[in-house]
C-alpha cells in the first residue's frame, strides 16, 4: 500500500479529492515503476484537486503532473532501478495517475533524468512551471541571438510575476543580465520579486484591461503566463523585433488583440507547450536549469507541504495566493 491523493467522481458523492491509502495491484500499466521522493502543485494541479476545470479525463485519477523519484522497477531500455528521473506533463495527472503519491508507473519514454548537481526537491521546486519558464527564456534567447539583441540592451517583462512560472523566469532572466519588469496584482510582494532580481514592478492592472492596438515600444521580449488582455498590451507594447512567449492563461484563454504588433512591428508570438513538448527539448532544458537557476533564489521562492497540505493548496493557487513554488513531500 502507499499514500496517495486521489480523486473521486460519481452521481452520488460529486468531484472528490482525498488523501487514501492505495494498493500498488491498482497502479496503471508502465514499464517503469519509480518511488516519488518530491512532488508539487502546479497552477494545473489545482484545476484536477478541485475539479473546478475539466483536466481530469478518468476517474479514479492521481492527481499531479510533476514527481522526481527513484525507478524500482524497469521494463524500458534506457532505465534501470536506482535511476533518479523526473516527469513533467504527457497527461499524468490528467489521463495517467500522477505524482501526488508515494509511488508512480509511467512509461519509461516521459522520463528525463535528474540533471546532475540538482537534487529531487529543487527539480521539483522548479517542477513544470520553472521548466515551463526555461522553455520561454529558451525561445526568446534564440530570438534574440539571431536578432542580435544582447542582454541589458532592454526591458523584458514578465507577467504573473509572483506565480510559479513568473518567479521562475525572473531568477533565470536576472541571471543572464536582462533588465527584467515584474507584472504582479500583489505590489505587497515588490520587494520579494527584486529579490528575484527584478529591477521594476509594475501593477498588472496597468496591462489587464482592454488597451490599443499599438503602445508605446517598451519591451525586448516578454514572459506571459496571464494570456487574455494582458498578452495583447504585452504585445502591442514590444519594440520593434522583439518576442513575446505565451504559456499561460491564468487571466483568460482569450487573446483579444490586433496583427498591428505583429505586421507592423514585426512581432513574434511564441507558443510554449511543455506537456508535449519533445524530449530533447525537455532535456535540454533540465540541463540549463541546472545550471542557471541560482539555488538560493530557488529556495526562496519555494514553500514546501505535505499531501494533505496540497489538497489545502490547490484552491489557493487558483485565486493567484500561492506565493513562487510549492513542493510537496510525498513521504
Ligand atoms: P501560479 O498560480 O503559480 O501563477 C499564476 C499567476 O498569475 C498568479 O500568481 C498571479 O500572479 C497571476 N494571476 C492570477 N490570476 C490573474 C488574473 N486574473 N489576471 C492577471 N494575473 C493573474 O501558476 P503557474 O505559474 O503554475 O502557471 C501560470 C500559468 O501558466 C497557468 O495558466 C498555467 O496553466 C500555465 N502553464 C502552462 C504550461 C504550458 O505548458 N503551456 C505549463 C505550466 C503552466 P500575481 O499575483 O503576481 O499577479
Amino acid at each position: 500500500m502507499f499514500k496517495a491523493l486521489l480523486i473521486n467522481k460519481s452521481d452520488d458523492t460529486g468531484y472528490t479529492c482525498t488523501l487514501t491509502d492505495v494498493d500498488e495491484a491498482c497502479l496503471p500499466a508502465g514499464d517503469v515503476t519509480v518511488r516519488v521522493d518530491w512532488s508539487t502543485i502546479n497552477y494545473k494541479d489545482g484545476l484536477a484537486i478541485t475539479g473546478k476545470s475539466p483536466v481530469v479525463r478518468s476517474f479514479p485519477m492521481v492527481p499531479g503532473i510533476d514527481f522526481a523519484g527513484t525507478v524500482t522497477e524497469s521494463g524500458h531500455p534506457r532505465w534501470k532501478a536506482g535511476d533518479r528521473v523526473i516527469l513533467n506533463g504527457f497527461g499524468v495527472g490528467e489521463t495517467h495517475w500522477g505524482g501526488l503519491a508515494q509511488v508512480a508507473r509511467v512509461k519509461g519514454d516521459w522520463l528525463v533524468p535528474l540533471p546532475d548537481g540538482m537534487s529531487p526537491r529543487e527539480a521539483m521546486a522548479t517542477g513544470t512551471a520553472g521548466y515551463t519558464a526555461m522553455l520561454c527564456v529558451m525561445a526568446l534567447h534564440k530570438h534574440w541571438a539571431e536578432a542580435g539583441v544582447a542582454p541589458g540592451s532592454g526591458e523584458v517583462l514578465v507577467t504573473g510575476a509572483g506565480g510559479g512560472v513568473g518567479s521562475v523566469a525572473i531568477a533565470l532572466l536576472a541571471a543572464q543580465g536582462h533588465t527584467v519588469v515584474a507584472s504582479t496584482g500583489r505590489m505587497a510582494e515588490a520587494d520579494y520579486l527584486r529579490g528575484l532580481g527584478a529591477a521594476d514592478v509594475i501593477d498588472r492592472a496597468s496591462l489587464s484591461a482592454a488597451g490599443k492596438p499599438l503602445q508605446k515600444e517598451r519591451w525586448i521580449g516578454v514572459v506571459d503566463s496571464v494570456g487574455s488582455h494582458t498578452l495583447a498590451n504585452a504585445c502591442a507594447s514590444t519594440r520593434y523585433g522583439g518576442a513575446v512567449a505565451a504559456c499561460g492563461l491564468a487571466q483568460g484563454m482569450d487573446l483579444p488583440a490586433s496583427v498591428a504588433p505583429f505586421i507592423l512591428r514585426g512581432v513574434t508570438l511564441y507558443g510554449i507547450d511543455s506537456v508535449m513538448a519533445p524530449p530533447a527539448r525537455r532535456e535540454a532544458a533540465w540541463t540549463q536549469l541546472a545550471k542557471d537557476l541560482d539555488r538560493q533564489k530557488l529556495a526562496a521562492l519555494t514553500t514546501e507541504t505535505d499531501l494533505a497540505g496540497a489538497l489545502e493548496a490547490a484552491p489557493r493557487i487558483l485565486a493567484g495566493q500561492v506565493r513562487g513554488r510549492l513542493v510537496v513531500n510525498v513521504n
